[in-house]
């Protein structure tokens, strides 16, 4: 038997290149080493892992050029390493704290992929192009429990889409606001990637705006009722009015802090999701109806290649509505709990 552990706990074991490479590698070495027979996968401390490096993404962004170069490099060598997985010959066994982590859902396969298809066809149609002409989608069941864990777990990397599912999930949550996992990760191959934040300052509209979608995604694809959304989206707005730092804190400063603190996290997310919601229904208002986020979102696609901050969403709002939004956007963002959100 080999172990590979992730060895980041510093960095909530966060993929960075060496660990990539030597994950890699080590899949490599124990697939060829005849006396492995099973390979166990674990990591340490308190995450079993937090996506990609955000410092080390953000690092590649010198004075608003990206390195097109070490950005390809991170996504060949994530696909390498995810390929690696997917093709290895030999039982892969995920295993956090001592416990050994198998397969088995309360659903089959193809349910699964149907509720996966209807939500990657759903937005395949709300953009007018697709960063990538094919995408992998690897499930698991998470690993990590407790207050420190999440019952559900996405992950996007390049083309690559990681789930790991509550193990307790059940068929009725398969048709259920659980899925807004699958269709928030899938959803940042547009916003998050495609259209990359080109500060962490904008953080609160690449999550908040993916939040948002998610859920009308779940509502446009049939997966969940319009009373399931209403539920959601007042969950939300509970969470936001009771957030602790809501009177202190505006969106950009929760966006741009270390999110050390989970009301920080709740802030950037529930905040950018009700930021996105009310540029939404401002945009459909001045443009009559006859234009939407979604619109903005696809002209950003089309056209901030170098990236988005706060005035490329503000171009991109005046060139599909033919209004000027940033005095609206400034104070949606820079003011703690501002009164344009509807939170009542
Ligand atoms: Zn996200």
């Amino acid at each position: 038997m080999a172990t590979i552990t992730l060895n980041r706990p510093e960095a909530q074991n966060s993929l960075n290149m060496q660990l990539l490479e030597e994950g890699y590698a080590a899949l490599t070495d124990a697939q060829e080493d005849p006396s492995v027979r099973v390979l166990v996968i674990t990591a340490k401390g308190k995450s079993f892992c937090s996506g990609a490096d955000l410092k080390m993404v953000n690092s590649w962004n010198k004075n608003g050029e990206v390195d097109k170069e070490a950005e390809k490099a991170f996504h060949k060598a994530a696909d390498a390493m995810f390929e690696a997985i997917k093709n290895c010959k030999k039982p892969i066994i995920a295993a956090v704290n001592g416990f050994a982590i198998a397969g088995g859902w309360k659903f089959g396969d193809e349910e699964f992929f149907d509720v996966i298809r209807r939500i990657v066809s759903c937005e395949m149609g709300m953009f007018d192009s697709s960063p990538h002409e094919s995408f992998l989608f690897v499930c698991d069941r998470n690993p990590v429990k407790g207050n420190e864990g999440f019952d559900n777990y996405g992950l996007h990397i390049g083309r690559n889409i990681i789930l790991l599912l509550d193990g307790k999930l059940d068929r009725s949550e398969l048709y259920g606001p659980s899925m807004s996992i699958v269709a928030h990760e899938f959803f940042h191959n547009w916003n998050g990637e495609a259209i990359w934040p080109r500060t962490s300052e904008f953080l609160w509209f690449t999550e908040g705006a993916t939040v948002y979608y998610s859920y009308q995604v779940l509502l446009d694809a049939n997966i969940i009722t319009p009373s399931q959304y209403e539920k959601q989206r007042e969950a939300i707005i509970r969470r936001y009015s009771d957030n602790a730092h809501l009177d202190s804190i505006p969106i950009v400063r929760a966006a741009n802090s270390d999110l050390s603190d989970k009301d920080l996290v709740n802030l950037l997310y529930d905040g950018g999701f009700l930021a996105a919601e009310a540029l939404d229904r401002r945009i459909e208002q001045v443009s009559g109806g006859s234009a939407r986020l979604i619109d903005v979102l696809n002209w950003m696609h089309e056209n901030a290649q170098d990236g988005a901050d706060v005035n490329v969403l503000a171009e991109a709002v005046s060139r599909t509505t033919g209004y000027d939004l940033s005095g609206f956007l400034a104070e949606m963002i820079l003011d703690p709990a501002p009164d344009v959100l509807d939170h009542n």
